[in-house]
């Protein structure tokens, strides 16, 4: 059975949803998944044409600049972003057709970061600590706390967070945080990559357009990409409003 390429669910072949794409067709679980494509494809077509052939960028390229050297952050961004990359544990792997649309090549943070972009410049710092009870905190609990605020006065509609997996207490696990449970229950830190950009993404599908998103410099920057660069995803929808946190020993960076 064919796989719906937005909601993942798998789906009869007589699905009346369908749409076709560079002589493919794709299946749809219902109306709005199929909308959902339509727009990604259009707003696809339209970078394709505005990049000229000169700069077009393959997989190959990620594979041979970022993947090979072992500089991937196993952030998830390129395989959020294009239906034929997945993360194989955590390294991307082409299992599709590659157009050389450049898209997962640009919105990688592992590609052409200045140290600005990575830690942007610091207007005010302050020292501070969580006065919330009960909050496992790393250094101070500040993310947990602000999360907790934007969650309560219903500034933001989630917030991208990383728990502990259950099996394996090593393994993170990036999580959708609707709640103040969960906030807490994720506060704290895990020192192994976590893929946020695909819970990000999930989220901006779920309908979210407010969502708090914390991660080390290297997400953050992905985001970036993701929201500014004129090959991002969210830059072509603008949907979603993205807080990025940062997270370094006692900073705080937005
Ligand atoms: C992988 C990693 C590498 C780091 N490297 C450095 C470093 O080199 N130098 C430095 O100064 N600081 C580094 N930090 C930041 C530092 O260790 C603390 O995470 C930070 O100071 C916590 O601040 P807090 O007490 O306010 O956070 P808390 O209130 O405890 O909240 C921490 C937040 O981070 C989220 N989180 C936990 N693990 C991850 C993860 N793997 N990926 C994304 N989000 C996660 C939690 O869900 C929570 O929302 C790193 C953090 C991580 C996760
Ligand atoms: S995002 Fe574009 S360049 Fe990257 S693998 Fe997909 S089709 Fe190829
Ligand atoms: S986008 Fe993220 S997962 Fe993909 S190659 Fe770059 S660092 Fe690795």
């Amino acid at each position: 059975m064919p796989i719906d390429p937005i909601c993942k669910r798998e789906v009869p072949l007589d699905t009346p949803y369908t749409s076709g794409h560079e002589g493919r067709t794709y299946y749809f679980h219902d109306t709005e998944c199929k909308k959902k494509f339509d727009e990604m494809r259009k707003n696809i077509v339209r970078v394709k044409r505005s990049l000229k052939d000169k700069h077009k960028i393959s997989f190959g390229r990620l594979r041979k600049d970022i993947i090979k050297p072992g500089i991937c952050a196993a952030c998830g961004a390129c395989a959020a972003s294009c239906p034929s990359i997945i993360m194989d544990g955590e390294k991307p792997k082409l299992v599709g057709p590659c157009t050389a649309c450049g898209i997962c090549y640009n919105q990688c943070p592992r590609t052409i970061t200045t140290e600005e972009e990575l830690f942007g410049s610091i207007r005010h710092p302050y020292a501070a600590r969580s006065a919330l009870k009960g909050v496992r905190e790393q250094d101070g609990g500040v993310v947990t706390s602000l999360l907790a605020y934007l969650l309560e006065e219903g500034l933001i509609d989630c917030a991208i967070v990383t728990a502990k997996s259950e099996d394996d207490p090593w393994r993170p696990v990036p999580v959708i945080a609707t709640t103040y449970d969960e906030l807490i229950e994720s506060a704290g830190s895990i020192y192994a990559h976590s893929m946020t950009i695909q819970a990000l993404m999930n989220a901006v599908q779920q309908g979210m357009r407010s969502i708090a998103f914390v991660g080390p410099p290297c997400n953050i920057d992905a985001v970036y990409k993701i929201y500014k660069s004129p090959y991002g995803l969210l830059h072509m929808f603008m949907r979603a409003n993205i807080l990025p946190l940062g997270i370094l020993h006692g900073y705080v960076l937005t």
